[in-house]
């Protein structure tokens, strides 16, 4: 199946309408989607990020998840995967890479505009924030930016997209040993290094790479990628020693952490606490057609979980269904009904 996502969305004039625009593409706003589909909304979702799924896909692609109803053990990027699947009958239109930056109302023609980093305005009918911690942002690899997407990776959903290649991954944190752990039997060679000589990833983690064909160089940072079109080799050095070499490698995978910011959703006369929304139990914020579900609300009694967040998208949608048209009920009726 080709991926509903990779589509990246373009619009005449960078103008784009719809019913529902859903920022953020976690768990909660692709869950949204699938619901504000259901609902027969027409649904734009914006991320900052170039791939769906959030934290999960982010963070931690590889681990299981236990406590997602329905799924005794589900690894975080097969759950995102199935997610983008339920939602895609329906169409979303996906704005990957693009920050939504401000937001204006229309009151007389009953619309809200948001419009991305990259000028592209969404007018839609109504908007669901599923911002989670905020803009969430790779740290990047130094002078290394004219690889990024020709070599350089900050993520890995697919672990085949690196099959029999040569792989240089870079950092001492779970992401970096996760992905040498499972890359190991999928790529030719693997070699992890890191600038000190301790490591934050979970101890077993760390064990089993250690046990494994995986080279580990530690007190080792990147000095310069080598390569014209594609990545082709990696100088690397000890910052103990200075000492260099020269690692053959087609792919790297900086997993050097994230930083998340809420950025533009402070400035929209959102009331918030300690940098989140505040939400009624209809999941509506303080402006009018504007809600917000998952990591990124608040209220008495909030838990942040996924299982928490699909239980708010849908609220969410739900209640923002009769904005949208008003003819529509609060009740969705049951998906099993559906043809
Ligand atoms: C290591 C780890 C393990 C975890 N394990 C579990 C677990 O086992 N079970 C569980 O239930 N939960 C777990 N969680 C928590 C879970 O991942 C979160 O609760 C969940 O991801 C929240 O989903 P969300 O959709 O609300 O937000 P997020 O997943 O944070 O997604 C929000 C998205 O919004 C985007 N965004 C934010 N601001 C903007 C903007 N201005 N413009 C465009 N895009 C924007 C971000 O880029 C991001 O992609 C774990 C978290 C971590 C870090």
């Amino acid at each position: 199946m080709t991926d509903p996502t990779s589509a990246v969305a373009s619009a005449p004039n960078g103008r784009h309408e719809a019913d529902l625009l859903i920022i953020g593409a976690g768990p909660a706003g692709l869950y949204a989607a699938y619901y504000a589909g259901f609902r027969g909304m027409n649904v734009a979702i914006l991320d900052s990020l170039p791939e769906a799924g959030g934290q999960v896909t982010a963070l931690y692609p590889e681990k299981l998840i236990y406590d997602v109803a329905g799924f005794p053990a589900i690894k975080g990027q097969e759950l995102i995967d199935n997610l983008v699947e339920q939602a895609a009958p329906f169409n979303p239109t996906y704005f990957l890479g693009h920050r939504a930056e401000e937001m204006t109302h229309d009151e007389a023609a009953g619309t809200v505009t948001v419009t991305s980093h990259k000028a592209m305005a969404i007018v839609c009918k109504a908007v669901l924030i599923t911002g989670g911690i905020g803009t969430f942002t790779p740290r990047p690899l130094p002078d290394a930016e004219e690889f990024e997407g020709r070599g350089l990776r900050y993520f890995v959903p697919k672990l085949d997209a690196l099959a029999d290649q040569d792989v240089l991954i870079v950092g001492g944190g779970d992401s970096a040993f996760d992905w040498a752990h499972n890359l190991q039997p999928i790529a030719r060679s693997i070699t992890l290094i890191h600038r000190r000589d301790r490591f934050r990833a979970h101890e077993h983690t760390v064990e089993q790479v250690l046990e494994s064909p995986v080279r580990v160089m530690i007190h080792t940072e990147v000095a310069r990628i080598i390569g014209d079109e594609r990545v082709k080799a990696v100088e690397v050095f000890n910052n103990k020693t200075d000492e260099r070499e020269i690692l053959d490698v087609q792919a790297v995978v900086a997993a050097l952490g994230f930083t998340a910011d809420l950025g533009p959703l402070t400035r929209w006369g959102l009331q918030q606490e300690k940098r989140h929304i505040i939400v009624d139990t209809a999941m509506r914020t303080n402006l009018d057609r504007v809600f917000a579900a998952g990591d990124i609300t608040e209220y008495d009694g909030k838990v942040r979980l996924i299982s928490v967040g699909f239980g708010e998208a849908a609220t969410a949608v739900n209640n923002a269904a009769p904005v949208i048209d008003p003819s529509l009920k609060l009740f969705p009726g049951h998906s099993s009904d559906q043809p």
